[in-house]
């Protein structure tokens, strides 16, 4: 291997042991399926000491005749300047979603925060910054390419508050059309919220994350929102948060 191509292959390497350590993992893969995936390319590392899957299921063609007859697009406009819910008066800007609409997985957060108002696009602020190093950090993945993120409500609450059950009713239509419309692998509810909503029931996110359900025949993982991952940064939770992400890579892969 040409000696830049090694260093690269080495800084990418120690940036992810590091990632790793930051959330609480203290021991390496050393298998031999590791060791070939290490010479075979850089793209397809391991993402933890417990689960050795690699992304190769990322570059799996999907069966298109899966896909129902809608497009993101026309969801886009359905949803059109939406004044469904009172949330409509205080927003700056709709936050539908953003990502590849043909992506293998599904994030569905809470609700568009200030930066995201701000800024028309889903986690773009501090969780979202958290978010992304879950996604490309810890699971090796490009979250443009790999992803799609969304909201369960696409206009942000004055300060921040949980949506109420009125603002999740109305804008759930359009949830359901764009998961309908992106129809992926999995989807990963983010947090109590979004939880509960794909669910219809209150669910507890503490007893209930790191489990598998299905929302309309998906398989959907809950965990820990990101916001409340930096709130309570402790080793528990991230080491919970990057399990259920491991769990989520073994389902792509199948
Ligand atoms: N929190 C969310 O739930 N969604 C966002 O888009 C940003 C923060």
């Amino acid at each position: 291997m040409p000696i830049r191509e090694k260093s690269i292959l080495l800084r990418d390497l120690r940036n992810y042991l590091t990632f790793l350590k930051d959330y609480g993992f203290s021991e390496i893969p050393s298998d031999s399926d590791i060791t070939l995936e290490l010479q075979s390319t850089t793209k397809e590392l391991p993402y933890s000491s417990i689960d050795t899957d690699n992304t190769s299921h990322m570059k799996t063609n999907k069966n298109i005749s899966t896909k129902p007859n809608i497009s993101i697009e026309s969801v886009r406009s359905e949803l059109g300047d939406c004044s469904r819910c009172n949330l409509h008066k205080g927003r700056k800007t709709i936050v539908f979603g953003s990502g590849n609409p043909h992506a293998d997985l599904v994030f569905v957060g809470e609700g568009p925060g200030a930066d995201e108002d701000e800024q028309g696009s889903p986690f773009v602020g501090r969780a979202g910054r958290k978010l992304t190093e879950i996604i490309e950090k810890g699971m090796n993945l490009s979250r443009k390419e790999d992803t799609y993120i969304c909201n369960i409500v696409k206009c942000r609450p004055p300060k921040n508050r949980d949506p109420k059950p009125d603002e999740i009713a109305a804008c759930n239509p359009f949830l359901i059309k764009q998961l309908q419309a992106i129809r992926p692998k999995a989807i990963v509810a983010l947090g109590k919220p979004a939880a509960s909503t794909l669910l219809g029931r209150t669910v507890p996110i503490m007893k209930e994350r790191g489990n598998w359900y299905e929302y309309e025949g998906i398989p959907l993982m809950l965990t820990l929102h990101p916001a409340y991952l930096l709130r309570a940064y402790t080793i528990e939770n991230r080491r919970n948060v990057m399990n259920d992400m491991n769990k989520v890579l073994t389902k792509l892969k199948k």
